[in-house]
C-alpha cells in the first residue's frame, strides 16, 4: 500500500492550508485513492459503489481504459501548444460537436470549465444583440465567476455579499422557476411563464439573453413540464432575447439524451457544455450558430481551451458515450432508480416527499416541509450510505435533497444493492429519531 496520510491526515492538511470556505462531505469521509468505472476506493481498500460521479462529471466512468489511455498517448506525444498554433485534435472535436449538438449549433469555442463556458456564453449574447440584461430562474446555479454569479439564483452561491440582492441588479431579472412545493408542475409553469410575459412586456429590448438549466441540477432536480420551454423559447423569440441552455450537468447523455432540451424539440441559440464532456479531464464550451459566432469579433483566446490532452480525451469520450449508448442507458436505468425511489416513497412517507428528474438526474425530496430537519435527515442518509458502501450527493434549496447522478456505466445490479441499502438507512435514521425526530444517531 503507498504511504497514505489518511483521513485525519487530509483532513488537518486542508484545514491549514485551504481556504477556510473549502467544505467537505461526511463526519468521517474517506480518503479516496482510486477509481474504476462505477468504483470508488478508499485507502484503506474499501468499495464504493459511486452514485455521484464527482458531482455529475465522470459519466464514462472513472479511469475508464477506452479514455484514460488515449489520454495518456497523448499527454506523451504533444501536451500543449494553445489555439495560436494549428493541432488536429482540437478542430475534430469541434467538428464532432457540430454533429452532436441541435439545429445549427455548429461553432464551438473552448475553455475550461462551466463558469468560464458561461461567462463566454453571456458576454457573446451582448456582442450579439447589443443589449446589456440577462433573465434567469430564480434558484439557478450558473457559476463562480462575477457574471455567472449575477444570473445565479440560488443564494448560497452568490457569495459575494456585495451582489445585490436578487431584483435588485438593474442588469438581471430573476425569473420564478417552473416549480413550487405545494402547486402542481403546470401551475408552477404558468406562473413562471406569466413572470416572463409580464418582465419581456415591460422591458423586452434591454435583455440580451435568458439563461437557463433545462433541469435544475444544484436547486434540487428540477424537471418542468414538457411545455414548458417551448413557450420560453417563442416568447425569447418575440423580443429577440436569445437563450442560453446552460447544459453543463445535463449534457452528454445524463438525462437520457444527448442534450436535456432535446427532451422538449428545443434548440438553443447558444449551449454551454462541461462536466461529463471531459469525464474528469478539464474541458468547457460554449457553442453558437455560425450568426451568432461572427458577432465575437474583438480578440479572445484561452490559453488552456482546446488543448490537445482535454480535446483527445473528449473525442474519447464521445467515442465511448456513443458506442455503448450511454444516452439510452440512463434513460432505461434511470427507470429502474425512480421505480425503486418511488416505492420507497410509498413505504416511508414520512420521509420521502418527492422523486423526480429524468435519466439519471434523479433526486429524492427528504421532509419537504421542514426543509430543515430534511436537511439533517439528508446528511445522516449520505453518512449512512457511504458506510454500506455507497456515495450519493445532496443538493435542492434547503439541502434537503437526496442526488443520485451515477456514472452512466452504472448496472442494474448496482441500482437494486443501493436501494436495498438506502432502505437500511432510511429505517435508521427513522429508528434513531424516534419515528419522527431529527434522525441523527447519538
Ligand atoms: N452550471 C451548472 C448547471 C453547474 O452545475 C455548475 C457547477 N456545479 C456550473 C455551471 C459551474 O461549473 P464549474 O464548477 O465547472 O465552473
Amino acid at each position: 500500500m503507498q504511504n497514505y496520510i489518511g483521513p485525519e491526515g487530509v483532513l488537518a492538511k486542508r484545514q491549514q492550508y485551504f481556504y477556510p470556505c473549502t467544505s467537505h462531505f461526511y463526519r468521517n469521509p474517506p480518503q479516496l485513492v482510486k477509481g474504476e468505472m462505477q468504483y470508488l476506493y478508499g485507502h484503506d481498500g474499501t468499495c464504493y459503489t459511486d452514485f455521484y460521479a464527482g458531482v455529475s462529471v465522470v459519466a464514462s466512468g472513472h479511469c475508464n481504459p477506452e479514455i484514460v489511455e488515449r489520454t495518456a498517448e497523448q499527454l506523451k506525444t504533444l501536451q500543449h501548444t494553445c489555439t495560436i498554433y494549428l493541432t488536429q485534435p482540437n478542430v475534430e472535436l469541434a467538428e464532432r460537436l457540430a454533429g452532436v449538438l441541435p439545429g445549427k449549433l455548429s461553432r464551438t469555442f473552448f475553455v475550461n470549465s462551466g463558469s468560464e463556458a458561461n461567462e463566454g456564453a453571456l458576454l457573446l449574447a451582448r456582442l450579439h444583440t447589443g443589449r446589456r440584461g440577462f433573465l434567469a430562474l430564480e434558484q439557478g446555479l450558473h457559476g463562480r465567476t462575477y457574471l455567472t454569479m449575477s444570473v445565479t439564483g440560488m443564494r448560497m452561491w452568490r457569495s459575494d455579499p456585495q451582489l445585490p440582492e436578487l431584483g435588485g441588479d438593474p442588469d438581471v431579472a430573476f425569473i420564478p422557476r417552473p416549480y413550487e412545493r405545494g402547486m402542481s408542475g403546470d401551475e408552477a409553469a404558468r406562473r413562471s411563464i406569466d413572470a416572463l410575459k409580464a418582465v419581456l412586456a415591460e422591458r423586452g429590448g434591454e435583455f440580451a439573453a435568458m439563461i437557463v438549466e433545462p433541469i435544475q441540477g444544484n436547486g434540487g432536480m428540477i424537471m418542468p413540464p414538457d411545455w414548458y420551454f417551448p413557450e420560453v423559447k417563442a416568447l425569447l423569440e418575440q423580443y429577440g432575447v436569445l437563450l442560453i441552455a446552460d447544459e453543463i450537468q445535463t449534457g452528454f447523455g445524463r438525462t437520457g439524451r444527448m442534450f436535456a432540451m432535446e427532451r422538449w424539440g428545443v434548440t438553443p441559440d447558444i449551449v454551454t457544455m462541461a462536466k461529463a464532456l471531459g469525464s474528469g479531464v478539464p474541458v468547457a464550451a460554449f457553442a453558437s450558430t455560425d450568426e451568432i459566432a461572427a458577432s465575437f469579433t474583438r480578440p479572445s483566446a484561452s490559453t488552456f481551451g482546446g488543448n490537445p490532452v482535454s480535446s483527445v480525451t473528449a473525442l474519447a469520450v464521445l467515442d465511448y458515450i456513443e458506442s455503448h449508448r450511454l444516452p439510452e442507458r440512463a434513460e432505461r436505468l434511470g427507470g429502474l432508480l425512480v421505480a425503486g425511489l418511488r416505492d420507497l416513497a410509498a413505504r416511508y412517507p414520512q420521509l420521502v416527499s418527492d422523486v423526480r428528474g429524468a435519466g439519471l438526474m434523479i433526486g429524492a425530496e427528504l421532509c419537504a416541509d421542514d426543509a430543515e430537519r430534511g436537511a439533517r435527515l439528508v446528511d445522516e442518509v449520505l453518512e449512512e450510505m457511504k458506510d454500506r458502501g455507497f456515495i450519493i450527493g445532496k443538493n435542492g434549496v434547503g439541502r434537503n435533497v437526496l442526488a443520485f447522478q451515477p456514472p452512466l456505466v452504472i448496472t442494474e445490479q448496482d441500482i437494486e444493492e443501493m436501494l436495498t441499502a438506502l432502505e437500511q438507512a432510511l429505517n435508521i435514521v427513522l429508528v434513531a429519531g424516534g419515528g419522527n425526530g431529527d434522525g441523527v444517531r447519538p
